[in-house]
């Protein structure tokens, strides 16, 4: 299969990474994570010292210092910043995790990594995933998913995960914080998260990440979404 673009959006810790990351496995395809690019502008922007939601224009103007792109790296989509692989522990830290909404809801935050994104096009057969990528950066992918489930499932998921709370996290403050992202990312004016008009719908409540990927799998190889 050579070519072909999958979208899947949805909302913070709905599980998309881990099934487009098993999607992309299983197609012989490139996974690309358009969340960790805006998280690693708002790392940067953390790192000079920005107040991203009172600063937009400060944000903006960082970008020309900044060369961020998907790199292969022995087959696999890296993403680099000023060359160098960006590291996970940085993007992944609750302080990222409540700015990154400020830094998604700038207009010329959006339209500079707009380009990049589509450029990974490039690559061949692509699993992107995100928030706007079935309505905005891939209008024309050949299949489109918009993956959910409850809040408080995801903000069990989201425990989980080492790293990505603070300590102390409860559950509560973890949904708190997931449910205040997705205010934001689905508020915002410029590409809003929500589902393309003909996306396919997954609800993973009651689904493992393996049956998730053979639904969307199933899906591709039919033909359907
Ligand atoms: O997917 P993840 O939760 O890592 O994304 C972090 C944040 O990046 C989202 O909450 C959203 O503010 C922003 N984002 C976006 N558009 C995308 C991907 C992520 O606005 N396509």
């Amino acid at each position: 299969m050579a070519g072909i673009q999958i979208a899947i959006d949805g909302p913070a810790a709905s599980g998309k990474s881990t099934v487009a990351r098993l999607v992309a496995a299983r197609l012989g395809g490139f996974y690309i994570n358009t969340g960790d690019m805006y998280r690693t502008v708002t790392r940067a922007a953390l790192d000079a010292g920005l107040d991203p939601d009172a600063q937009p224009d400060a944000v903006v103007a960082l970008l020309g210092n900044l060369e961020l792109r998907y790199r292969l790296v022995d087959g696999v989509p890296v993403l680099h910043l000023n060359d160098q692989p960006v590291p996970q522990e940085g993007i992944r830290a609750p302080e990222v995790a409540s700015q990154v909404s400020f830094v998604a809801r700038i207009p010329g935050v959006r339209d500079w990594l707009r380009e990049r994104q589509r450029e990974t096009r490039a690559l061949g057969t692509i699993v992107m995933e995100g928030r706007d990528i079935g309505t905005v950066i891939l209008p024309d992918a050949s299949h489109k998913f918009f993956v959910t489930a409850s809040p408080m499932e995801r903000a069990r998921r989201r425990l989980a995960q080492a790293g990505e709370v603070t300590d102390g996290a409860t559950l509560a403050s973890v949904a708190a914080e997931i449910a205040e992202r997705d205010r934001i990312d689905s508020t915002r004016a410029v590409a809003p998260l929500r589902p393309a008009e003909d996306a396919v719908h997954i609800n993973t409540d009651d689904l493992t990440p393996d049956q998730v990927a053979d639904r969307i799998v199933a899906c591709v190889q039919e033909g359907k979404a």
